[in-house]
């Protein structure tokens, strides 16, 4: 039993049930118990990795990618370069590393990160450490904006729903026998899934994820007013349907609701949802992150890193590159799609 289980249960015992949202949202960033509020949970001792955490190689090419879009919009400055969910701050380390010789641009761009946890906050500002922090993308500079977002949408919280009839039942978490269960409210019509009637049919479950609008609207009034680009890249599909939340502690699944706070809980992403929300900006066809990166020149650059390593290190490398981009690995499984004006190219990788 964690801490947190507790305090849910009693919260549960006084005002009933709460949606899957409220109870992702305390397991995820409750300011004491919460599992990103108080912990760093990457790596190979950790819970779970990202691409960055894997090799150096992601940030350095989605550098050269966001520094080439800057440079195809004519290199405004002053440029927010801005990441959201930036972890241990790998990936923006990465990126500067690697833009360090694009001439002005580092002079233009100023980092930005969004970041809730205060316990990755202290990762990131030895990573990068002339960051500037915010709660809450609503923050950023009124500017142009440069953003990669890895693995960021896959942890803001979702609502669960199952079609009945031309209504929904939400799913929710309730309590049985002293501890958490998931129920199912009445079913009700939905103005927000009203969409979703066409594709499915009774007894379906799709997920809606209810901070994901005003993100992406925050990020396409910037770009559309002032140009820039932002780069999504997580696991998921178009539309994405049926149950996707999963709990992950020490590299394994572990049921959702068992130690909310110690392991970490995401659900696929809907990018059918992003880019229904990134009107007036364009975004680009979904592309798996193999492609996207074998476009970008990732073999090169392999290659070229390759030269200088031996024995464990070359065959780790070798397995980074692998793992990053092989269809069985991480190739297929993430997507990227980018947000852009609907003046301007597409960043590199990607198509309009
Ligand atoms: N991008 C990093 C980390 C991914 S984990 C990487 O690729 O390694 C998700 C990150 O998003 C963590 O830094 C977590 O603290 C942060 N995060 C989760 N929900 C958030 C929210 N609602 N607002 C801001 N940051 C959030």
């Amino acid at each position: 039993m964690t801490a947190l289980k507790d305090l849910m249960l009693a919260q549960i015992a006084h005002s009933g049930p709460v949606s899957i949202a409220s109870f992702m949202g305390d397991a995820l960033m409750h300011p004491q118990y919460g599992y990103y509020a108080t912990r760093d949970p990457f790596g190979a001792a950790g819970d779970f990795t990202t691409a960055p955490e894997i090799s150096q190689m992601f940030g350095e090419l989605i550098g050269l990618a966001l520094a080439q879009t800057w440079l195809d919009q004519g290199a405004p400055a002053p440029v927010t370069l801005a990441e959201l969910g930036p972890g241990r701050g790998t990936l923006m380390a990465d990126i500067l590393r690697a833009t360090a010789s694009v001439p002005g641009f580092h002079a233009a761009a100023k980092v930005h990160f969004v970041e809730t946890s205060p316990a990755l906050r202290k990762l990131q500002a030895e990573a990068v450490p002339h960051a500037n922090w915010h709660d809450h993308i609503d923050s950023l500079p009124d500017a142009p904006l440069l953003l990669v977002a890895n693995e960021f949408f896959d942890a803001l919280p979702i609502r669960q729903f199952i079609r009945a009839g031309q209504g929904w039942r939400e799913r929710v978490v309730g309590a049985q026998d002293g501890q958490l269960a998931f129920g199912l409210s009445d079913a009700a019509p939905l103005a927000q899934l009203a969409h979703r009637l066409a594709d499915t049919k009774d007894g379906d479950l799709v997920e809606y994820c209810p901070a994901l609008a005003g993100i992406v609207g925050a990020m396409t009034q910037r770009i559309c007013a002032h140009g820039g680009a932002a780069l999504i890249v997580d696991y998921g599909d178009w539309q994405s349907l049926g149950d996707t939340l999963q709990a992950l502690s020490g590299h394994a699944p572990v049921n959702p609701l068992d130690a909310p706070g110690d392991a970490d809980l995401t659900a696929h992403v809907d990018f059918a949802a992003i880019a229904a929300h990134a009107s007036p900006a364009a975004y680009s066809r979904l592309t798996t992150q193999g492609v996207f990166l074998e476009r970008l020149g990732i073999t090169a650059r392999a290659q070229k890193l390759a030269t200088r390593l031996k024995g464990d290190a070359l065959a780790s490398h070798v397995a980074a590159h692998r793992r990053l981009t092989h269809p069985t690995e991480m190739g297929d499984l993430f997507k990227v799609m980018a947000l852009y004006p609907a003046t301007a190219m597409p960043p590199p990788g990607l198509e309009s």
